[in-house]
């Protein structure tokens, strides 16, 4: 597998591991988090979008696809992919894009001085990038010493996660909802499959994240989880991610309803950090 389906490959990334990186988000994800900021990233094939905030009706996709009465009608002819990579002010478009390892090895290594001067590299990010492990082993044997990251959730086979132990520098993973019923419910996941997967990365350098996330990760029941589960899992500092509603505006181009969530106080994150540390526990609050 010499391809990935991606939806962009973002350079200068500071959010995504350390130093500066350049971030390849892949398409296609096991879980359905109501809060998650890339819808787009969800599924694992392209996918149309219309954005009316771009539209300047010139009429040019009605012309060519004799479907189409008016833009918006692309949602009703989701197979319609190239239809709507005919407008010409991308208020229409597709969501994914097949790349060649090749392709993206190029784009990675263009910012090689910087990461050396930084401690950076490259993240693998998503949906999950763990669908698709081949293709980012066939990148990283392009990119060679390059620092490389995985930003995971665990929910993926085991043998992905075996294919790119020892491969990868950092696996950066999400730690979520740890109640098994109420993860299943929210996410969609199966959290044995997230246990075994966390189990077998025992000898990998792994960053543990928190997105923290009224009223789904960020509660009473759940953060008394998270704690028990840092302390028996020996693990002394996690990133809290501040999660933010910004997505909005893809939730709409993708015809879908934006579920209703919202970021904690400020006082709220205090006190994490605060019942962190009386665990002796560091964190790190990532507002971004
Ligand atoms: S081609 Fe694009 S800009 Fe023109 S009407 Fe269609 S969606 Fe709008
Ligand atoms: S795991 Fe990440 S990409 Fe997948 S649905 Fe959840 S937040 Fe979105």
């Amino acid at each position: 597998m010499d391809e990935l389906l991606i939806t962009g490959i973002q350079r200068f990334s500071v959010h995504d591991g350390p130093g500066i990186r350049t971030t390849v988000f892949l398409k296609g994800c096991t879980l359905r988090c109501p809060w998650c900021c890339n819808p787009e990233n969800i599924r694992g094939e392209p996918e149309v979008y219309f954005k009316a905030e771009k539209c300047i009706g010139c009429l040019e996709c009605v012309r060519r696809c004799s479907f189409l009465d008016k833009p918006g009608d692309i949602f009703r002819f989701p197979e319609h992919l190239e239809c709507a990579g005919s407008c010409p002010s991308a208020a229409m478009g597709v969501y994914g894009e097949v790349k060649g390892a090749d392709d993206v090895a190029e784009v990675i290594l263009r910012d090689l001085d910087y990461y050396i001067s930084s401690g950076g590299g490259v993240t693998f990010s998503g949906g999950e990038p763990l669908l698709q492990a081949e293709a980012i082993l066939k990148v990283t044997s392009r990119t060679g010493d390059v620092h490389t990251a995985v930003e995971t959730s665990l929910f993926a086979p085991m043998e992905s996660v075996g294919r790119l132990r020892g491969e990868v520098d950092l696996f950066i993973v999400d730690v979520k909802i740890l109640d098994e019923a109420r993860c299943r419910e929210v996410t969609g996941g199966d959290l044995e499959v997230f246990r075994r997967n966390l189990e077998g990365l025992s000898d990998e350098r792994v960053l543990i994240r928190f997105p923290a996330v009224k009223p789904y990760t960020f509660n009473r029941e759940n953060i008394r989880a998270l704690i028990r589960f840092l302390k028996e899992s020996g693990v002394d500092y996690i990133e809290v991610l501040g999660i933010h509603r910004l997505g909005l505006e893809k939730y709409r181009s993708l015809n879908l309803q934006m579920p209703e969530f919202s970021a904690p106080r400020d006082d709220e994150i205090k006190k994490l950090k605060w019942l962190l540390e009386k665990e002796s526990i560091r964190m790190n609050y990532l507002k971004i």
